[in-house]
């Protein structure tokens, strides 16, 4: 599946807040955002009025970078969002939550989506006891996330079996097992992101 494979920390820049794209970078005082907050391009400096439609497109790309998706992957996950019974935004920040890469980020086993979403596409996790690369998979209630026994004797992940990362309430993780299981549904307050989903909503309902 593509993917944009530019640097991250232009993306933070254009959107003008921190998207954390780089894992521990991003807390550190060597992030580009703190050193530089104009937008990238000759434009940058280059003070405009946004229009509604502006600020709709702003935070829809804001999402599509979080999660590390392209337009097509993104516009499905919205279709598929919007055939579902409740609130369509509410149920698009749930699909996105559910995806493996982000359930492996969640878990604390990449500093970063970008990272979970390389470690499974290099064959690291077992969903339900099967080897599983495919970083857009939808878990559902119940899924079992385990690092693969030949994974979980090397450094990186020796080193989080002896620190248990804080879970979302919607997941259980067990750091000495390497395991953790999806107990519920991810609900809105779940997701703590600064995300204004009615906007990418009004968008796509134009
Ligand atoms: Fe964004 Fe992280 Fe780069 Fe800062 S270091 S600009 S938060 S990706």
């Amino acid at each position: 599946m593509a993917r944009y494979t530019g640097p991250s920390c232009r993306l933070c820049r254009r959107e003008g807040e921190k998207l954390f794209l780089k894992g521990d970078r991003c807390y550190s005082d060597k992030c580009a955002l703190s050193r530089r907050e104009s937008v990238p391009g000759a434009a940058g400096n280059r003070r405009t009025k946004v229009s509604n439609y502006g600020l709709q497109l702003r935070e829809k790309q804001k999402v599509k970078r979080y999660y590390g998706l392209l337009e097509k992957q993104f516009r499905d996950t919205y279709d598929k969002a919007e055939k579902m019974t409740g609130i369509t935004g509410e149920n698009l920040l749930s699909l996105l939550e559910r995806r493996l890469d982000n359930v492996v980020y969640r878990l604390g086993y990449g500093a970063s989506r970008k990272e979970a979403r390389q470690l499974v596409s290099h064959g690291h996790f077992l969903v339900n006891g099967k080897k599983v690369n495919i970083p857009s998979i939808r878990l559902n209630v119940g899924d079992v996330i385990t690092v693969k026994e030949k994974s979980n004797s090397s450094a990186k992940f020796k080193e989080l079996a002896e620190k248990a990362a804080t879970t979302p309430k919607w997941l259980e993780g067990n750091a000495e097992k390497l395991e953790g299981k999806l107990i519920a549904l991810p609900v809105r307050e779940d997701i703590d992101l600064p995300i204004e989903e009615h906007l990418i909503i009004e968008l796509y309902s134009k």
